[in-house]
């Protein structure tokens, strides 16, 4: 599937808002919106002003997809789905997002980055209620439990994933259990779980026009 291959640092330095999508990078002293928090470009430092409506909810909407790497196409049907369910729709959007598996896979410590988490998933190296999952897309239901498959346990991005989960800890919603590389997720993850600052109305603001 195409996917946006960008420099990720760009994004975040685009965003105003560490994305965190390079994994252990991310947290050290080279993270490039710590050390350069402004708009990449020849007038990056420059740019502020006031920006109309459309261009805030559009902004924030971009941030949410190079967050959890979405295409459009694909986030414009998340909102679809989003708004036929009951509740608050904005929330229900990012419950969805949180649910993907590849984010699942990230949140549980198995990867470093949610774009690594992909191309683990992509290769086959999970199981989802002991069947083999490849899909990144796949959403995760209350009780599923993901598992890395016994044969790829020494996998060292695995490894070393999973040691240093510690520094941005496993959300309350997963219940690990890391000596058999499991994750179940216990719970839907609400809006209070969900700690990045999004302003999802927003969005659904953008999307209702
Ligand atoms: Fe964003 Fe990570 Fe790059 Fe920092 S190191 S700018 S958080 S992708």
């Amino acid at each position: 599937m195409a996917r946006n291959t960008g420099v990720s640092c760009r994004l975040c330095r685009r965003e105003n808002l560490k994305l965190y999508l390079k994994g252990d990078r991310c947290y050290g002293d080279k993270c490039a919106f710590e050390r350069r928090p402004y708009p990449p470009g020849m007038h990056g430092q420059g740019r502020g002003g006031k920006f109309s409506d459309y261009q805030v909810q559009l902004r924030e909407k971009q941030k949410v997809k190079r967050l959890y790497g979405v295409l459009e196409r694909q986030f414009r049907r998340y909102y679809e789905l989003a708004e036929k369910q009951k509740g608050v729709t904005g929330t229900n959007l990012l419950t969805m997002l949180e649910c993907r598996m590849d984010n699942a896979v990230y949140r549980m410590g198995f990867a470093s980055s949610r774009d690594q988490a992909r191309q683990l998933i992509r290769h086959n190296h999970f199981l989802v209620n002991e069947k083999k999952v490849n899909i990144p897309s796949y959403q995760v239901k209350v009780g599923d439990v993901v598992e890395v498959r016994e044969n790829r346990r020494k996998v060292p991005v695995i490894l070393e994933a999973m040691e240093t989960v510690v520094r941005r800890g496993v959300p309350n919603w997963i219940e690990m259990d890391r000596d058999s590389f499991k994750g179940t997720l216990k719970a839907l993850p609400g809006r209070q779980d969900i700690t990045i600052p999004i302003q999802e109305n927003l969005i659904v603001e953008l999307y209702s026009k």
